[in-house]
């Protein structure tokens, strides 16, 4: 529990501001509903229970988008009413809200609450003069010291989403060649394996290995390997269709996921890229082909069965002499399992 608390930034967030707000309402709500004020009763009751079930949802889920959207929603509604009712001191409670609603949802999402929430407090004031500030003066250094509050905030909240993003691709990101690395290849398949399941949508694979690889490395050096591998994952994304993706799995191995794709597909998709990488992939002793091997992800198939069986056909296809491309069919399936 303390280590998702500790590597979850968003739950524990939810979790602090739910803590607070269930026992900072609640005897509200008590005294309230104790002295017949049933309306704002009930709605401190629906509060502390809605954040109740946001921080549970969250938990259980692990999706803290949705609860946070919401606890910013409430929390800002009721962080109003209660300046508005309570005058200059519920105006500070404005201060953490807007820290709250930066840590929650985007900035753009939290820039714009926190203007419907001034917006709302000044709109009450003019109309009531007195109810929320005691004087303009006031009213104007509360809007300012917010502004720089918010800006502030933005600045931070805005900075740490960039730099978690850039985390993220760089943990799923081959360096070298800007196609996804094999970790990510691994989560992909799996996802894709069990919404197969759920969905029925056809799934292929290509593996993909560069033919006598090496010599390149020996004759021109590692540098002019690794240009051709540059070449290569641009050349292939240019020949794929946007939905496809493209793993590099090992040095010069590449994968590609190719959603909505049947048996024919597969192997119009592979005699395609054999086509275009004979063509168009130098390196500085001459043309490069590619061995390829595919399969078709079958119902009910593990993963790393459906991936074992395109490197099957990947080993086949270099075993015939290379530069050519072997699809897995439905006798290898049963062939492999037999195996197995
Ligand atoms: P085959 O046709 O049987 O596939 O022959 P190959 O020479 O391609 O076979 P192999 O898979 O044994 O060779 C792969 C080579 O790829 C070995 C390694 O030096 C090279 N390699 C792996 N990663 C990189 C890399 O990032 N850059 C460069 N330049 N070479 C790499
Ligand atoms: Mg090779
Ligand atoms: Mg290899």
């Amino acid at each position: 529990m303390f280590k998702r608390l500790r590597n979850d930034f968003q739950l524990s967030i939810i979790t602090l501001m739910g803590i607070i707000g269930v026992l900072g309402i609640t005897p509200y709500a008590a005294y309230r509903l104790l002295h017949n004020n049933l309306l704002v009763g009930v709605a401190d009751v629906v509060i502390v229970l809605s954040t109740l079930s946001a921080v549970i949802y969250a938990w259980r889920t692990g999706d803290t988008e949705k609860p946070g959207l919401y606890l910013a929603c409430v929390f800002s509604v009721a962080a109003t009413l209660i300046a508005i009712n309570l005058g200059v001191n519920g105006l500070f409670w404005i201060y953490p809200l807007i820290l709250f609603n930066f840590f929650m949802v985007s900035p753009g999402k939290a820039i714009a609450a926190t203007l419907l929430v001034l917006a709302g407090l000044v709109g009450h004031a003019l109309r009531e003069p007195g109810s929320v500030f005691e004087s303009n003066y006031q009213m104007i250094s509360f809007l300012v010291t917010n502004a720089m509050a918010g800006v502030l905030t933005f600045i931070f909240a805005y900075r740490t989403r960039i730099q978690r993003e850039q985390l993220q691709l760089l943990a799923i990101q081959d360096p070298l060649t800007g196609a996804r690395n094999r970790r990510a290849m691994n989560d992909e398949l799996k996802i894709v394996a069990s919404s197969k399941r759920r969905h029925g949508r056809s799934y292929g694979v290509l593996a993909m290995d560069l033919d006598h690889f090496k010599q390149i490395n020996d004759l021109h050096g590692h540098q002019a390997g690794d240009q051709v591998l540059i070449d290569y994952a641009k050349l292939i994304r240019s020949c794929s269709r946007q939905e496809d993706r493209l793993f590099r799995f090992g040095g010069e191995e590449f994968l590609l996921l190719l959603p909505d794709t049947d048996a024919e597909g597969l192997e119009t998709a592979a005699q395609n890229l054999l086509k275009e990488v004979r063509s168009g992939l130098r390196s500085p002793g001459g043309p490069v082909t590619v061995s390829i091997g595919g399969a078709i992800l079958h119902a009910e198939e593990p993963w790393s069965h459906w991936l074992q069986r395109a490197d099957q056909c990947l080993y086949q296809a270099k075993k015939e002499g290379r530069d050519r491309a072997i699809i897995a069919s439905l006798t290898s399936l049963a062939a492999t399992q037999a195996l197995t």
